[in-house]
């Protein structure tokens, strides 16, 4: 009997994406999977249920999906609710923020159910059409410097005009991992003098290569895997020292640094912010695990001085069509090595399939004993 892939409807709020888009349909109903997707799911990312005609079968809701599916496709993690309607022993793929909620992890196990959180997917070179973090980050960067943009009382590009020259703003990028990346080079795209500043002395060529200025700040945290680790108490004290200078001349500043499994590391202090001209704009893409400023509160837009520090949530969101194009592939890719002969055939000797494996027949195979946001 072929693989029931089912693809529910985000229920959370403001979440826009969804798992699954017509191409990916098309291309898994190819390899003898049939998909089932919940009505309206992919409405708010330009799919309305005229568009799975001939890929996939339209259900009522989430309800049907979660009776019919042995393996499930979602952006956000299920809510206990959801756990509880899943077939025991089925599968589910998504982003499931092991770190974030013990309890979640726990329901899971009870369910017996087979799930992989894209988070912890091994960053390797085979890996990279599955890494949902990458492809999701770079809408995140993108938005970011747009809503700096928009908030910024100043254009970003140099302009000659009758009335006079108008100097280009300055904007500085804080993380240049996948996300500080693209805001860096959407920036460049909108004229700005950009610079770049990052924890890990290896991102110095990659920001140079997209025209922008490596901020050095004498502090150096190349950790392992590609990601950075901790900075020590006197490193973060010397960078603290240096950045509080300098930010008193940037008009933007984009902040996207992130140190996996743990908190946000604070980098702008309150005291920066107050140095800082009127009318300039922070945007903060750490705001949804506890802010890169000390003034960022998730969500809303906080005032301090005239300088508005905003701290967006679920960014990708806001580009739900080309971020589900992404994410949809992104999972595809991964479903596809969990596949053998139209049927599940889970190989825990492959890296990716073992690492990404967050709960497998009523066992957590990976602990989430660290917490990505304190107190969650
Ligand atoms: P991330 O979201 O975990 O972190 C964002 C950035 O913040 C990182 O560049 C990090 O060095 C930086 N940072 C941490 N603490 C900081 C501090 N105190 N001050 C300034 N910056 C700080 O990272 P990410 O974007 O998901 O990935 C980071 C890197 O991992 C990538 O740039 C890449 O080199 C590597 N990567 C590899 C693969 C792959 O090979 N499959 C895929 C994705 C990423």
């Amino acid at each position: 009997m072929a693989v029931t892939l089912g693809v529910v409807r985000e229920d959370v709020p403001n979440e826009r994406r969804v798992a699954m888009t017509p191409e990916v349909a098309k291309k898994l109903k190819a390899a003898g999977v049939d998909v089932v997707i919940a009505a309206a799911a992919g409405e708010r990312a330009g799919y309305g249920d005229a568009a799975w005609a001939g890929v996939a079968t339209v259900v009522p809701g989430n309800a049907e999906v979660y009776a019919a599916a042995d393996l499930v496709f979602a952006v956000q993690p299920p809510a206990p609710e959801s756990i509880v309607q899943l077939r025991e022993g089925a599968g589910w793929i998504g982003l499931l923020a092991p770190h974030a909620d013990p309890g979640r992890v726990k329901a899971l196990r009870d369910r017996n159910i087979t799930a992989f959180a894209m988070e912890l997917l091994p960053r390797t070179t085979r890996a990279q059409a599955m890494d949902v973090l990458s492809s999701q980050a770079g809408m995140a960067g993108y938005k970011a410097v747009l809503i700096a943009a928009q908030a910024s009382p100043k254009f970003f590009p140099m302009l000659t005009t009758a009335a006079g020259t108008i100097r280009p703003a300055k904007v500085l990028v804080i993380g240049a991992g996948v996300a500080g990346l693209q805001a860096i080079a959407t920036a460049r795209r909108l004229g700005a003098q950009v610079e770049g500043f990052d924890v890990r002395p290896e991102v110095r060529e990659q920001i140079q290569s997209l025209g922008a200025k490596f901020l050095d700040l004498g502090v150096s945290a190349a950790g392992s895997g590609g990601y950075a680790r901790e900075l020590t108490a006197e490193e973060r004290a010397e960078q603290q020292r240096r950045l509080g200078e300098h930010v008193k001349g940037v008009d933007v500043i984009v902040t996207t640094a992130a140190v996996p499994g743990r908190p946000a590391p604070k980098i702008i202090t309150r005291a920066m912010v107050e140095g800082m001209r009127r009318g300039s704009v922070i945007v903060d893409l750490a705001a949804e695990t506890g802010g890169n400023c000390e003034a960022t509160r998730a969500g809303e837009t906080v005032d301090v001085g005239g300088v508005a520090v905003i701290g967006p949530v679920n960014l990708p969101s806001m580009g739900a069509a080309h971020a589900s194009d992404m994410y949809a592939k992104n999972l595809m890719n991964f479903a596809m090595l969990l596949l053998k002969d139209g049927a599940v055939a889970l190989d825990f000797d492959d890296d990716l399939v073992a690492g990404t494996c967050l709960t497998h027949a009523g066992t957590i195979r990976h602990e989430p004993t660290r917490k990505l946001v304190e107190g969650a």
